[in-house]
């Protein structure tokens, strides 16, 4: 998944035996508990905006500078929920691309935009 962000791919894993995405990943198939499950990478996810908030303060130093942070949670159309950075203010419903990248530390991270 790293590897994936630090070349701006999205990763999630498919599971072998159902078919299921999942993100975030996992050792097993959190549906039926198989062990086959591999990475599917992508240059983006589509997706849709199910929620957002604003972030006025953060525990975290290297958010600290980039406050307030607009976050949202997005279905992806492969079925998992993922918290992402909102480029933007996508509207609540509206149809958004996730794109993965590293931030300043080195952690993947997720971005969305309409
Ligand atoms: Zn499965």
């Amino acid at each position: 998944m790293r590897a994936a962000a630090a070349a701006g791919r999205f990763a999630l894993q498919r599971c072998g035996a159902c078919g299921r995405a999942q993100y975030p990943p996992r050792a097993f198939c959190t549906a039926c508990l198989s062990d086959n499950v591999e990475w599917e990478v992508l240059a983006f996810a589509p997706g849709t905006l199910l929620a957002r908030c604003r972030l006025h303060h953060s525990n975290a130093l290297r958010f600290r500078p980039a406050l307030p942070l607009d976050l949202g949670l997005v279905r992806l159309d492969a079925g998992p929920v993922a918290v992402c950075f909102l480029a933007g203010v996508p509207a609540i419903g509206a149809g958004v691309t996730v794109r993965a990248r590293l931030d300043v530390a080195g952690h993947p991270v997720l971005d969305a935009a309409a």
